[in-house]
């Protein structure tokens, strides 16, 4: 038995965060970011239909039109937050997206990765929906692509 890389826990920036169960080294892969994939009017519909509680949607940007809902199908990887200076990046492998780590992460410390959301909305209101929290140095205060 392999002893589990990750664990998800309750997250001080928003909602449940990943965290690390052990210490991790860098550039090591932990997960796929799993779930349905769908386009972003579909995504919209899905978080419209949430009542526009982020809590209750967990979507990746492909960049290419096209989200993965982790809400539907997918595994813990929804629970990672973004920060704008993570320590988790996410590799497209023809579309399967593997979420490897950036650095060396000391067990319990949590995983962040950076969204760059590239969402067709410039409303104010998208805008406080993707506000940033993460309280890092670097913290470019959305999580949308800037
Ligand atoms: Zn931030």
């Amino acid at each position: 038995m392999t002893k589990a890389k990750f664990r998800v826990g309750n997250s001080p920036v928003h909602g449940r965060g990943l965290y690390a169960a052990v210490d991790l080294g860098a550039e090591e892969f932990l997960l796929d970011y799993a779930g349905e994939v769908i386009d972003w009017n579909d995504a919209q519909a899905r978080w419209e239909a949430a009542d526009g509680d982020p809590d209750h949607t967990f979507f990746f940007d492909l960049g290419d039109g096209r989200v993965i809902d982790g809400g539907s199908g997918g595994n813990e990887s929804r629970f990672i937050n973004h920060g704008c200076d993570p320590n988790c990046e996410t590799i497209d492998d023809e579309g399967t997206i593997h979420v490897v780590t950036l650095q060396a992460i000391p067990a319990g410390a949590e995983l962040f990765i950076d969204y760059r959301l590239s969402l067709d909305d410039d409303s104010a209101e998208a805008a406080a929906v993707y506000a940033c929290r993460c309280g890092s140095p670097a913290c470019r205060g959305t999580m949308l692509a800037g």
